[in-house]
Formats: structure tokens, C-alpha cells, sequence
């Protein structure tokens, strides 16, 4: 399907976030993709605002998922990205991506130097609430550096998994909840040293430096016998499937957390809360993984009073970074959409960064670690 097939039925209009903050036809997934069609034809120039018409899609798939000629948007932006000409700030997302440790250390020395912080924000070379939102979470911890392995006598399967950045350098208690939970439905686990899954690489047009991080996933899990893949991240899990089958013909094969909890009534407890409980589903769940129903249920036959929420919460990495602004509105919108809900649980990591940020008087964690936390049956 070519950008020039769409037929400008409008369908996808609506539920664009990015046109609901930016509110003009050239910001919307048909107006993007007409721009892109004439740029090709060399009828519109390499312009700043055509990076700004490009750059500010959130590349969350929901245009796609509602089109009825299946014109995948997203895909036509990455391509544009990686065509038109980039500049500074796209080139600090790249080395992030492929130095994340790096990234992580130097997130944790500005956090501490907050002279230097407020002079890299005055200056505009860091997004104003990044280290914000980044400082409630913890960096003490180590990083997954080596390879780790949890064996078993008679196991029910063996995994490897995939963490993500957010949770290798934020979020060890996730990381701990999962190896936790995973180990008490009986799978071995296997850690091996992690890397980024390029998301940020191809979010910023990087397709070369992506392809050789996707090389070298796929061949790390390759090397284990293993029945799949396990992420906590929802993009990390599109990218390591669809994504990486797209770019290099071959994946890396994901498990659903939920499907390996089937069969393993006897370690969850029922529960008698009156909480309300909302459950986030990112974009890449909703419009790609479609990850979520399965684990809801599992949730709610807990006896957990569980209400489905989507949409976008404005983080999707790149744009919160170059648009700080509108990511904070469309962020705004939903957390007063979400005001009556006692505890948000989420499937995605940085949505968890983005609703925590605002949220600060309710309870926000990962679905996996709300089980843990709440539904194993005691020792
Ligand atoms: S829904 Fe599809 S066909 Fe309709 S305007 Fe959007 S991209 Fe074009
Ligand atoms: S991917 Fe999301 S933000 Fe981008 S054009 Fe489609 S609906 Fe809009």
C-alpha cells in the first residue's frame, strides 16, 4: 500500500493525538502522508516545518489500526525520517539508544549537579522535565550486565527476557517482580547481557545503526534454547517481532506474560478490595501487540475491580523530548480522565515514567508487578 492510495476518508483524523494538540490538517496522519507523497515528488522542500509535520507523530499505530485501506502511517514516517535531513537533537536520541548505560550514568551525575541540569535545560539541549520525571525512580541499583540464569528441576518451560531500558536503569523492583513471578509459575529464566531493541534509532531515522542492533538481538536469543521472549515493554516487544521481521527478515520470537500464567490458579490468591483499578493500555498494545484482554481477565478473576483505559499518554520517547509542551497536554487530558481510579497499572514502562510524573498522590505501577505484589499467595 502506497501513500498516494489513501483516500482521505478522514477515519483516522479523529483519533490522531498529535491532531488533537496541534489541531491543523498537516499534523494529521492523512495530512502527514500527503506532505510525505510531495516531498518524494520534490514538490515540497526539506524544510524545518516539514521535520515538524513529521517529527511530531507519535508513531503510536492508531491511524492504522483504524484504516480501513490498512495504510500503515507509522511506517511511512519512519521512512520519511530517515530521508529527510536531522539535526542535533536526534543525533543525542541515537547515542542514547546505543550507549543506554552511558545515557542512565550521566542522567544520575546531572541529577546531582543541578546547576549543570538547569544550565543543559536553559539551553534547550535537555527536554525540562526529563530528569523531573526521571528522579523518582531508582538508579542505585545494578544493571543487568552479565548473563544470568535461573534453573529449575522440572520446569515448565524456559524463557529469556528482554527488559527494556526504562527497566534495566529504572525499574529493578519490576525486573525483580518478574524473575519472582515467572519462578513461582515455574519457567527458568535466563537474563543475557541487555542491549536497547532501537526503537529511539528508528523513531529518529537511524535505519543503518538500527539494522546492526537488530542483527545482534537476534542473534543473542538465538543462542539459547528457549520457548520465546518475555518484555515488560510493549514497543520493545513490536520491535523485537513485527519491526525486526520487517527490517532483517527474521525475529525474535515473543511469548504473551499471560499465556505462561494459564494453568497456575494455585499460586494466586483471591483478593476483596474496593479499589478502583484502571488499566492503561499503551499504544503498542492496543494498536500492535494486542497483549492485554488475556491478563485482565486473569486480573479481574482475582477479584479486582478492573476498568480498560486507552489512548495516548504523550510520552512516546522522541516526542516528549522534541515536544515538550504538547506532550505534557495530551498528558494533562488523560490524567483528569483517570482522576476517579484509586491505582493506574500499565503494559508499558514509559507510561508508567509519563502518568508518574503527574500523578504523584495515586499509586502507578506495571500490571506484572501489581501481580506480584498483590495476587501470589503468600509462602
Ligand atoms: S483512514 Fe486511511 S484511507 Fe482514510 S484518510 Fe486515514 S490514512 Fe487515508
Ligand atoms: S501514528 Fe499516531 S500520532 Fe502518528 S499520525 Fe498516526 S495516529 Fe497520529
Amino acid at each position: 500500500m502506497e501513500s498516494i492510495d489513501c483516500n482521505r476518508c478522514g477515519k483516522c483524523k479523529e483519533i490522531c493525538p498529535s491532531y488533537k494538540v496541534f489541531m491543523s490538517e498537516a499534523f494529521c496522519p492523512r495530512g502527514r502522508l500527503h506532505l510525505f507523497y510531495l516531498f518524494q515528488e520534490g514538490l515540497v522542500p526539506d524544510s524545518n516545518a516539514l521535520k515538524e509535520r513529521i517529527f511530531s507523530c507519535l508513531l503510536c499505530g492508531s491511524c492504522f489500526s483504524k484504516c480501513p485501506l490498512g495504510i500503515n502511517v507509522p511506517d511511512f514516517m519512519y521512512e520519511a525520517r530517515q530521508k529527510i535531513t536531522k539535526d542535533s537533537k536526534l543525533y543525542l536520541f541515537k547515542y542514547f539508544s546505543l550507549y543506554p548505560h552511558l545515557a542512565f550514568t550521566g542522567l544520575k551525575i546531572l541529577e546531582k549537579i543541578s546547576p549543570l541540569s538547569s544550565f543543559l535545560q536553559k539551553i534547550k539541549i535537555f527536554p525540562l522535565k526529563l530528569i523531573d520525571k526521571l528522579r523518582v525512580f531508582d538508579k542505585s541499583h545494578e544493571f543487568t550486565k552479565n548473563l544470568k540464569i535461573f534453573n529449575k528441576i522440572k520446569p515448565k518451560g524456559r524463557v529469556a527476557l528482554f527488559l527494556g531500558c526504562s527497566v534495566n536503569y529504572l525499574m529493578p523492583s519490576l525486573r525483580e517482580a518478574m524473575i519472582d513471578l515467572l519462578s513461582k509459575a515455574n519457567f527458568e529464566i535466563i537474563i543475557p547481557k541487555q542491549s536497547c531493541c532501537g526503537a529511539p534509532l528508528l523513531a529518529a531515522g537511524f535505519k543503518e545503526e538500527i539494522l546492526s542492533l537488530a542483527l545482534k538481538n537476534i542473534n543473542i536469543y538465538k543462542s539459547f534454547q528457549i520457548d520465546g521472549v518475555i518484555t515488560p515493554c510493549s514497543t520493545c516487544a513490536h520491535f523485537l517481532s513485527s519491526q525486526y521481521k520487517d527490517l532483517t527478515g527474521e525475529n525474535v520470537k515473543i511469548l504473551n506474560f499471560a499465556d505462561l500464567l494459564e494453568n497456575s490458579d494455585n499460586i494466586f490468591q483471591d483478593i476483596k478490595s474496593h479499589l478502583q483499578v484502571y488499566f492503561h493500555v499503551s499504544c503498542h498494545s492496543s494498536n500492535y501487540i494486542k497483549d492485554t484482554n488475556k491478563i485482565m481477565e486473569i486480573i479481574k478473576k482475582q477479584g479486582v475491580s478492573l476498568e480498560k483505559k486507552e489512548g495516548c499518554c504523550g510520552f512516546a520517547g522522541l516526542f516528549s523530548f522534541l515536544f515538550e509542551k504538547e506532550s505534557m497536554d495530551i498528558l494533562k487530558k488523560k490524567v483528569l480522565e483517570y482522576e476517579k481510579a484509586d491505582m493506574l497499572i500499565s503494559s508499558c514502562p514509559n507510561c508508567i515514567i509519563q502518568f508518574k510524573y503527574m500523578m504523584e498522590n495515586k499509586k502507578v505501577m506495571h500490571y506484572i508487578e501489581f501481580i506480584q505484589k498483590n495476587l501470589l499467595k503468600g509462602e
